[in-house]
């Protein structure tokens, strides 16, 4: 027999298939080592045939199989072509995908225990041996612990036994399954019309791609949860995604109560162990869901019913890392070959899956109710120009110090929110809510200390930095919003008896700690929860009724061109959290520019009429789904490779553009905003595109200068350009 073997070394010069001879029990899937190179590296099979086109002296053997299952299932080397074509990764980098990194390390293994089980008790033994009698007749309990029986009879009666043939030892594979799982079985709950409509919109459409677009509390997860459970009535197996930060402990027990064994969780909380466990429990076919965040995109499932992509718009899921897929895409090519349905959800779906939808590409399912009838929160608009004119210098408006006040007396609890991404880059006018913007580009300017000027993220223009206000000549111009320690602090004076907690990089070291705030928050162990974009999404605190937004207009001004869609979900998610229980919930926004179109949409929770004035503007001035941004970036330890390569991609986009002048709207090579990280000096080629079309090409590009001195990769419609 002959192995098709591709070798575990991410590099280009060796992404083909290797042959090596084998004996029976290789087959596609298995995982191997092979000499290679004058060392013993690890492999994976992706093919056996019974001959070879190679003289049978030139081939190899295999050296070592590993002792599992095969890992891989069929599917992968669908993928992993496909991927490979569509990133321009070595295969090796596509399989890695599909396997824990925990096994690939070889660090993590099974763990067994070890079983006595009785097979003939009525073997005769010699009269002095009382502890292997007493052993036998123990037996007639049935199985028991080795270790145990040794204990209690002693290690030479435990083997004598066995080796007489009174018992046969067991190996029994242990399963460390995450112990944070809640106990007790959930039933389904009974779907409410919209649901069901919901759920019979899906059925009916011979769509792959659906899209439900719910308001917050319309019960989306319901509806996930009733289509994961026809999947497994027929058989089939399902993938689950959601946010890394919404994988908390209570979703999880939620899961587990409704579907049990059947759930496996693939998280970066867990042990490695019980990853690991966890992901063999889906590979062997004991588990059939799994749930995850991106990378469980990746499942080892077979014959899959349905794909469910929550919070869909959330940026989490496009990889920072090679390949750097997009999720969505990814778990098309595995609907497609599976022939099951992608259902993408959110209640602020991103302006490119909406326009998708609209347009008739994907099935598009509207909840515009929430559950019981509830009403959404309502939102209040807070001027911070009056306040500062009015002389309060403090980060709370007059109206929120009412509503908190209001809160804190009924009892009830208060979520403040500080919107401080992009926090110190923008510069606004505190007179009028002027925001400095790009004069070719229409998006906002980023500050830059180190040169103390003004750039543009999409063009490179710079700067100075105005003494005055250009719209109104206002001399109070602001860099960045509030920090959480000072909001805390004006809190605490304000209301020196309220219970206040504090939730953001500083206070959340790792996983648990975020766990832990929120835990004792939603535990009613605090009134009021001061923290940034964490506590955007996922968790449902039923005594909320109150949610401050402070700096709403920050995100709005990002040098981004998707900050109105981010403003736009960032309110919506945020507001979401007051009021889902029992009494109706407010919100209140404070903002410098309350007249704007954003905020007006989603005080009124417009997502429509939000969305055709979005549209409408990224049509006029250019910008994706109607054009691609493309960037290829160069990084290196020094200048000179990095000069280079970067020189090479460029030259070669040049050329392209003379082929191809109608696909360049622009093209340019420079420093990128952050000059260097982590001791690594950063450039790129930035490109606004009209279409998709040369994207291969520019792949080739980047994969042709890229090297051991200087790395280069391209990142499409980045989702930060610094
Ligand atoms: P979404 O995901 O759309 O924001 P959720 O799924 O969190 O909404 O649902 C909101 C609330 O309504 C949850 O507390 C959920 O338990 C409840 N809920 C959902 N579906 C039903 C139903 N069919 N009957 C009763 N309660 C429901
Ligand atoms: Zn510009």
């Amino acid at each position: 027999m002959y192995a098709e073997v591709i070798v575990d070394i991410a590099h280009s010069n060796v992404d083909k298939i290797y042959e090596y001879s084998c004996g029976e029990g290789v087959v596609a899937g298995s995982r191997v080592k092979v000499p290679f190179g004058g060392r013993v590296v690890d492999g994976f099979v992706v093919g056996v045939s019974a001959t070879s086109a190679y003289p049978p002296e030139k081939i190899k053997p295999v050296s070592f199989v590993y002792d599992e299952p095969p890992a891989l299932v069929e599917e992968c080397f669908f993928l992993m072509n496909e991927l490979a074509a569509r990133y321009r990764v070595p295969k090796a980098v596509c399989l890695r995908l599909f396997l824990p990194a925990e096994m690939r390390a070889g660090r993590v293994h099974e763990v067994y225990k070890k079983l006595v089980k009785p097979l003939d008790l009525g073997i005769s033994l010699p009269k002095s041996a009382k502890k292997q009698a007493e052993f036998l007749q123990f037996l007639k309990g049935g199985e028991a612990e080795y270790t145990a029986c040794c204990e209690r009879f002693g290690r030479g009666a435990v083997n004598a036994v066995i080796e007489k043939g009174g018992a046969e030892l067991l190996k029994v594979k242990i399963n460390r399954t995450p112990a944070s799982f809640g106990e007790g079985a959930e039933q389904p709950r009974q779907l409410t019309p919209a649901q069901r409509d919901a759920i019979d919109k899906i059925e009916g459409s011979p769509k792959t791609v659906h899209l439900i677009h719910g308001v917050t509390g319309s019960g989306k997860t319901e509806i996930y949860l009733n289509i994961i459970s026809r999947a497994l009535q027929q058989g089939k197996t399902a993938i689950f995604l959601v946010p890394e930060i919404s994988l908390t402990p209570q979703m999880f027990s939620q899961l587990k109560r409704r579907f049990g064994e059947k759930a496996a969780i693939l998280h970066s909380g867990l042990s490695a162990g019980e990853r690991f466990d966890e992901w063999w429990r889906l590979r062997t076919g004991e588990a059939r869901i799994a749930i995850g965040a991106r990378s469980a995109i990746f499942s080892p499932l077979e014959n899959i019913g349905a794909i469910i992509i929550d919070e869909e718009h959330d940026g989490s899921y496009f990889s920072e890392s090679a390949p750097r897929y997009s999720t969505a895409e990814v778990a098309k090519m595995r609907a497609r070959h599976n022939g099951c349905k992608l259902i993408l959800g959110s209640a602020t779906p991103s302006v490119e899956t909406y326009s998708r939808a609209v347009s008739g590409e994907y099935n598009l399912i509207t909840l515009t109710q929430r559950i019981n009838g509830r009403p959404l929160p309502d939102i209040t608009i807070a001027d911070m120009r009056k306040e500062v004119k009015r002389g309060n210098s403090s980060s709370f408006s007059s109206a929120l110090r009412e509503e908190l006040k209001d809160t804190l007396q009924s009892g009830n609890q208060a979520i403040i929110f500080l919107n401080r991404r992009g926090y110190s880059h923008t510069v606004i006018c505190q007179d009028c809510g002027y925001a400095l913007k790009c004069e070719h580009c229409d998006v906002a300017l980023a500050y830059h200390s180190e040169e103390d000027c003004l750039k543009c993220h999409y063009c490179g223009a710079k700067y100075r930095l105005p003494r005055a206000c250009p719209e109104c000549g206002g001399l109070h111009l602001r860099y960045g919003g509030t920090g959480t320690q000072r909001v805390v602090s004006d809190l605490k004076k304000l209301f020196p008896s309220a219970r206040i907690l504090r939730m953001d990089n500083d206070t959340t070291s790792g996983k648990e700690g975020h766990y832990k705030i929120l835990k004792e928050f939603g535990e009613k162990k605090a009134d009021i929860l001061v923290g940034t974009q964490m506590i955007a999404k996922g968790h449902d605190f039923p005594s909320v009724t109150l949610v401050g937004i402070l700096d709403a207009d920050m995100s709005l001004h990002f040098s981004d061109y998707r900050a109105g869609e981010r403003t736009f979900q960032l309110i919506t998610q945020v507001s979401g959290h007051s009021g889902r229980a029992g009494e109706a919930g407010k919100v209140v926004l404070q903002t410098f520019s309350p007249e704007n179109y954003i905020l007006r949409y989603a005080v009124g929770y417009d997502y429509a009429g939000f969305f055709k004035n979005e549209i409408a503007l990224r049509k006029a001035t250019g910008f994706p789904p109607f054009t691609l941004i493309c960037r290829v970036m160069v990084t290196a330890a020094d200048d000179a490779p990095a000069l280079e390569a970067l020189k090479g991609v460029y030259f070669g986009a040049e050329e392209l553009r003379a082929k191809y002048p109608g696909e360049f709207i622009f093209l340019n090579k420079m420093h990128s905003p952050i000059k260097k990280i982590q001791g690594r000096v950063r450039y790129q080629v930035l490109m606004r595109l009209e279409s998709g079309r040369l994207l291969p090409q520019i792949y080739d590009l980047a994969v042709k200068y890229s090297g051991a001195d200087a790395l280069v990769y391209v990142e499409e419609n980045p989702v930060n350009l610094s």
